[in-house]
């Protein structure tokens, strides 16, 4: 269904080519006539207190209040006294999954043709907790955090969107032969929230395993999902299946109905300023907000101009072995709404 009544929703340009991409976003939007009103926060240049980050806490606010968003990379800046970027919106903000679809677009061909999986990445927790410290001289910990409760609404959020979305198996991915207790709950939970759902089929595959079986055949799996470093690692996998991580969108869920969309890739600093990134997968990345928003006319009118363009093949940035800039990429893309 089409809504009239605008969204205001926020929007985070970020760093390196996230403002390019940011912009493309916009004018796509724009010409395919979402009804949605940007607020942007930019990263700021100072620390700011209240968030400990170059954060600010209106931005915060701003994606609190709009309970929906857009986000570009961010990159750390290096030096002491200020948490991560990404940490401090995951962890301010409750964005306990980070959701990464991945699917061959068709008409641009890699080795796969039937790649159609969702990772769904525990996204508060496990080996990315922060808590690394040095014991004694040359001796190094870091503490990898399982808890029932993230676990439980991770595998929750799994199952759910399986449901939901037409979807017949979960498989969690794991390492439980080795990180018994850590892993072991982490399944313990999994098993939990599957018995909710016997409807769809739940498997347990080990790590390694799975990278090997993804490699060989993505086809076998549907939903993934898994603790914290193993979904940073298998998303940027399944990225490199389909053609790279110009593509891949995702969005981050979090508590209270927060959803803040944002590529999977980083901000690029070997191409930025130079009109040559692939604003694709912010643009994707852009879809799946307007489906959470239950836009689906746009999300699919946008979704089609985005994969007609790249698959008539005459404008594809460089990533995609073509030499169109972004500027000329995104008014191809226009030009198909
Ligand atoms: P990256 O994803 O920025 O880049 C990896 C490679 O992929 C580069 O060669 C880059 O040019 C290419 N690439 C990425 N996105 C592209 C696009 N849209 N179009 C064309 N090519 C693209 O990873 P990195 O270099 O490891 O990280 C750079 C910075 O980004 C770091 O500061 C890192 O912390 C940050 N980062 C942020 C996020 C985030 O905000 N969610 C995620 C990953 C990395």
């Amino acid at each position: 269904s089409s809504s009239t009544t605008p969204i205001t929703a926020t929007l985070f340009p970020g760093d390196g080519i996230g403002p390019e991409i940011a912009e493309s976003v916009k004018k796509v939007f724009t010409t395919a006539g979402v009804p949605i009103n940007w607020e942007e926060h930019y990263v700021s240049t100072e620390i700011d207190p209240r968030t400990q980050s170059f954060l600010t806490w209106e931005s915060l606010e701003s994606v609190r209040r709009n309970k929906v968003g857009l986000k570009g990379p961010m990159a750390t800046p290096i030096g002491k006294g200020h948490r991560s970027l990404n940490l401090t919106l995951r962890k301010e903000l409750n964005l306990y999954a980070n959701v990464r679809p991945c699917y061959s677009l068709p008409g641009y061909k890699t080795r796969y043709d039937d790649v159609n999986l969702i990772t769904i990445r525990e996204n508060t927790e496990g080996e990315y907790s922060g808590l690394e410290h040095q014991v004694v001289r040359g001796v190094v910990e870091s503490l990898k955090i399982i808890t029932r409760q993230a676990s439980l609404r991770v595998a929750e959020y799994a199952f759910h969107y399986a449901k939901t979305h037409g979807r017949e198996r979960v498989s969690a991915i794991h390492k439980a032969n080795i990180m018994q207790k850590t892993d072991g709950l982490f399944l313990k939970c999994c098993r939990e929230v599957a018995e909710k759902y016997p409807e769809i089929t739940y498997e347990e595959v080990v790590i390694d395993n799975c990278c090997m079986m993804l490699v060989k055949n993505p086809a076998l799996f549907d939903v993934l999902v898994m603790p914290n470093l193993y979904g940073d690692i298998i998303s940027d996998l399944c990225a490199g299946l389909v053609g790279g991580l110009g593509l891949t969108p995702s969005c981050n869920i979090g508590e209270d109905g927060v959803a803040l969309a944002e590529a999977v890739h980083g901000s690029a600093p070997d191409i930025a300023g130079k009109n040559l990134a692939n604003p694709t997968a912010l643009l994707l990345s852009g879809v799946m907000m307007l489906r959470h928003l239950k836009m689906n006319e746009q999300a699919e009118q946008i979704h089609s101009a985005i994969i007609n363009t790249i698959a008539e093949g005459k404008y594809r940035t460089a990533d995609l072995g073509g030499s169109s800039t972004t500027t000329e990429f995104t008014k191809a893309i226009c030009d198909h709404l």
